[in-house]
């Protein structure tokens, strides 16, 4: 395998960049352009060098470290070198280690070296990548335990439980005359039924998991002019929306992202919803109305000064069916509204003129759509991959379990639970699923 290079910071203006190498030639490479000071070339693992990198056209004062394989990142023989930040520097100093034997690393080749080298289970390296791309905390904590091998040890477990399940099987074949079949069939039955809740258990954790990844979406409605874009704003904490006195000044839809107790919020502001003749706005009403369908959240916001008309009747019906906050908003002014003919799970005052009541407005939002157990449990599932893969182990759990409860014959259970064994592999990649292996290190970038 060749030894491959990459700049691994992100190229710009900076303190530092940090250019790598790894592969079997990675020591002989670097030494041949860089020189420690008072050193011989006797370059120990895992400590720093102060030295002169001679690139083509210029010389650079850098740092260089080893990490001796197979005690790295890659499992590789790994050279770093931390050197001054700029394009040019990082170019230059990569063109160099390319001129001299390192070829150019594809997007996510260490960490797919890392995988190949059983330094990391798919998963894991998924993790990594998580933690690259995160938005929020959660995101960051998510993709730290998938790192750390949260679930591909309770994959690992279950499939360890299959394999015993599988060669039972393969025994009470081999030996007919001995009669273990029924002792044996609930066994599996019963192995089956912890698998299941196990799996169950983790997939549970996907909704959380999708809202910590994607964002959870939070709607703004209501009539012209009762405060949604001053909401929008006091929410975001910054004038985003303009804010007039004259309705429908919001004419499509806003979308903002914001972060509450280290969880990402997709907050959408909509056009007033009421029958626009404006050709512009209608079109943002209707969008409006389709945004309702898959919003996490409807903030309904009502102007308090005064009392419910028939359009803010209208716009009440939304508050049935979905998770529903009611604003009272411009709680700085002598209120005029009267609820109490309805039954508001959640109502609040909020002035977003003045900017009470906000930061309650976030934390009912917050507990509307997360799960603190799980958020804060070492292990949530964000990745719809992992998703599909344990709802399709937890297909052939029910096969089995049906194939045995039907009378099937153990030597036929025994291929749904190879099946079984297979899609779990899907998750770890032990079961050497190239496809997925090269599309998961495609979404990497360079360097990493
Ligand atoms: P939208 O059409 O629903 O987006 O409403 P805007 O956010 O544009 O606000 C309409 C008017 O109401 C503006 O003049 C705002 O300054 C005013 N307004 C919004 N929120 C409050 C509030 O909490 N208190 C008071 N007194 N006025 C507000």
């Amino acid at each position: 395998m060749s030894t491959i290079a990459a700049i691994s910071t992100p190229l710009g203006v900076g303190g530092i960049s940090v250019i790598r190498l790894s592969g079997k030639d990675a020591v002989k490479i670097a030494s041949s352009v860089f020189s420690a000071f008072g050193n011989d070339k006797k370059y120990e693992p895992r400590k720093m060098y102060l030295g002169n990198f001679k690139a083509e056209n210029f010389n650079e004062k850098c740092m260089m470290v080893w990490f001796k394989a197979p005690h790295s990142y890659t499992g590789e023989d790994v050279v770093e070198f931390q050197c001054h930040g700029g394009t040019v520097i990082a170019n230059g100093v990569l063109n160099a280690l390319l001129q001299n034997g390192a070829t150019l690393a594809g997007p996510g080749e260490f960490t797919k070296r890392a995988f190949i080298n059983g330094k990391l289970t798919l998963d894991e390296a998924e993790g990594v990548m998580d933690m690259i791309n995160a938005e929020s905390e959660s995101e960051v904590r998510a993709g730290y335990n998938l790192m750390q091998g949260a679930l591909s040890k309770e994959i690992n477990e279950v499939q360890e439980l299959l394999t015993k399940m599988i060669a039972k099987i393969e025994v009470v074949l081999d030996y007919p005359e001995v009669d273990y079949e029924e002792q044996t069939s609930n066994e599996t039955i019963e192995n089956l039924e912890t698998i299941k809740t196990k799996l169950n258990t983790i997939l549970q954790t996907s909704n959380t998991g999708q809202i910590i990844k994607n964002g959870s979406k939070v709607l703004i409605l209501g009539k012209p002019n009762v405060g949604k874009s001053s909401l929008l704003n006091a929410i975001l904490n910054f004038d985003r929306a303009i804010v007039t006195s004259i309705k429908g000044t919001t004419r499509d839809i806003l979308e903002e992202t914001y972060t509450f107790k280290g969880v990402k919020f997709v907050l959408t502001d909509t056009a007033g919803l009421h029958d626009a003749q404006d050709e512009v706005e209608k079109i943002g009403i209707e969008k409006a109305k389709s945004a309702v369908n898959y919003a996490d959240v409807i903030l309904l916001v009502l102007d308090s000064t005064s009392p419910l008309t028939d359009e803010d009747k209208e716009i009440l019906k939304f508050a049935n069916s979905k998770n529903t906050i009611v604003v009272k908003n411009k709680s700085d002014l002598n209120s005029n509204l009267d609820l109490s003919e309805y039954k508001f799970a959640r109502v609040l005052e909020v002035s977003a003129l003045k900017k009470r009541g906000v930061e309650e407005l976030k934390q009912a939002i917050y507990d509307l759509v997360i799960d603190e157990n799980i958020v804060n449990s070492n292990l949530m599932i964000t990745n719809m991959r992992h998703v599909e893969a344990i709802k399709k182990a937890i297909g052939f759990v029910d096969e089995a379990t049906e194939a045995i409860n039907m009378g099937v014959t153990l030597d036929v259970v025994s291929i749904d639970l190879k099946n079984l064994w297979l899609a779990l592999g899907e998750i770890t990649g032990n079961n050497n699923n190239e496809e997925i292996i090269n599309e998961i290190f495609s979404g990497f970038c360079v360097g990493k």
